[in-house]
């Protein structure tokens, strides 16, 4: 055959060795992928492929093509006569549909050693909670709408009796989550006045929260008091004057600031507050609802301790510590409550029903505290035995230490896990897990970095963390239940 000339000839000839569009999805071998997918997917995923085709056919390159699945279009794919065939392009075509289908948020195992972890989801949601937002998913239900009256009703009505009768507040309302909760609490109350904060407290959460940043978009003013490491009662009263809207205090959620130190308790901040009328609001971060020294982990103020010391609001998140879905809470005084209530923002940063069906049966929980460890999956988890873990680790050890062979060695350790999402930033809880250190035969970095990624492209990830040229797998939050699955899989990994 003699080559042909032009790039319009050139095409022309493959458009002719290349099956049409219509014989292919006409051809029996492409049922399947319509009876899955659909035509219209199908039909735009095969266009999308005889495209490529023509390309590399055209460059020359169909014998050696470099797309991802190139190995089967350039062997697979082409027929006796060397030309792709339909069950060739049907192969690479059910291939990709349904690497598409593949949903991109996947479960995956948190070996982190963080509980809380913000890049992972945070609190894990018990099963009342599950319940509850099956049936809010499945069915109508009373978000606002009040079944005694036959009235429109108000959302935060559904949580807010739980949420005073568990923090001692006169009132609640409830939005997207404790930056909104912060946000809104200053735009509501503060608007073109001045909001007092030590220097010591204005932090930085991750993901760009920043306490001098919001000030300014709430539309007001930061009034710095203080220093770094030390604040005194007479340096709030001294910045309090006519342009004073509130004095807030913020959780230094993720630093301890060690040393030469001295910050203003609640309770003296609030005695100010009455003497001047400029009310004390509190971001608490992770809000603690319960004395967690009961179960023997470190103390975090909870969220009635701090309306006890008579802050007179207090915000906090749904998903930290107190192990419900993504939230912010506002409790406190009535008025003020009322106040934001009718601010423009609290209409866009509002809950969903999903939240609100979650929230509920979390915060109902928290009525029978003795139950807390075994019902509140963050709690169970946060409590778990350290002998636990390390039968656990000794039960995996010989599984991964079989598949990966002698390029690695693993060992069961002690280690510590912490609590994340800016609870107890210090405080380590005993835990017991999984060390892989490399043989000795492989560079260090390069053979963590490889099982590291290995485990992160196992049907469902693992996350683990790499430190002290180890990579190491925390199993507090393995629990019983999925632990099969995780060993399971493993095979999975080959060195
Ligand atoms: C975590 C935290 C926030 C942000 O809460 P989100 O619920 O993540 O929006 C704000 N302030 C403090 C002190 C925190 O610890």
């Amino acid at each position: 055959m003699t080559e042909p000339q032009s790039a319009v000839e050139r095409d022309a000839v493959f458009s002719i060795r290349l099956p049409s569009v219509e014989r292919v999805l006409s051809d029996p071998s492409s049922a399947p992928l319509i009876a899955e997918y659909g035509r219209t997917q199908t039909l735009a995923a095969l266009r999308t492929l005889l495209g490529e085709l023509r390309a590399e056919m055209l460059a020359g390159k169909v014998e050696a093509p470099n797309s991802a699945d190139g190995a089967v279009i350039g062997s697979a794919m082409v027929n006796g006569d060397g030309l792709p065939g339909i069950a060739g392009l049907n192969a690479v075509l059910t291939q990709r549909l349904a690497t598409a289908a593949v949903s991109s948020l996947k479960q995956v195992f948190n070996l982190t050693g963080t509980v809380l972890h913000t890049n992972l989801g945070r609190a894990l949601l018990p099963d009342v909670a599950i319940k509850a937002v099956v049936a809010a998913l499945t069915s109508p239900m009373n978000l606002e709408f009040d079944l005694s009256t036959g009235k429109r009703g108000d959302r935060d009505d559904l949580v807010e009796d739980l949420l005073c009768e568990l923090t001692g507040a006169e009132a609640a309302t409830v939005v997207n989550n404790n930056a909104a909760a912060v946000l809104l609490m200053i735009s509501a109350l503060a608007p073109r006045r001045e909001v007092i904060v030590s220097r010591g407290e204005l932090v930085e959460i991750g993901g760009g929260f920043r306490i001098p940043d919001v000030m300014l978009r709430a539309g007001a003013k930061l009034r710095e008091v203080g220093t770094t490491n030390r604040t005194h009662l007479s340096d709030y009263a001294e910045a309090i004057g006519p342009r004073s809207a509130l004095l807030m205090k913020i959780h230094c959620s993720n630093y301890v600031v060690q040393g030469f130190t001295k910050s203003v308790e609640i309770d003296q901040l609030a005695q100010l507050s009455r003497t001047h009328g400029v009310p004390t609001v509190v971001d608490l971060g992770s809000g603690t609802l319960v004395d967690l020294t009961q179960y023997g982990l470190p103390h975090e103020t909870t969220v009635r301790e701090t309306i006890e010391a008579g802050a007179d609001l207090v915000t906090f998140s749904g998903d930290k510590l107190l192990g419900g879905p993504q939230a912010g809470l506002i409790v406190g005084r009535a008025d003020l409550i009322k106040k934001i209530k009718r601010h423009p923002l609290k209409r866009a940063l509002r809950v969903g029903k999903l939240t609100l069906a979650a929230l509920e049966p979390v915060l109902a929980l928290y009525r029978s505290p003795e139950f807390l460890p075994e019902r509140l999956t963050t709690l169970r988890l946060l409590t778990r035995h350290q002998s636990a873990m390390r039968l656990q680790a000794e039960r995996i050890l010989p599984v991964l230490q079989q598949v990966l062979g002698s390029a690695y060695v693993i060992s069961a350790e002690p280690m510590f896990s912490q609590i994340g999402s800016g609870a107890l930033p210090v405080d380590l809880l005993p835990s017991y897990g999984l060390t892989l250190r490399t043989s000795g035969k492989s560079r260090h970095g390069r053979g963590l970095g490889r099982i590291e990624k290995m485990l992160r492209e196992l049907p469902r990830p693992v996350v683990g963390r790499i430190a002290n040229d180890a990579l190491w797998l925390d199993l507090r939050c393995l629990e019983n239940a999925d632990e099969a699955q995780f060993i399971a899989q493993l095979n999975k990994l080959s060195s």
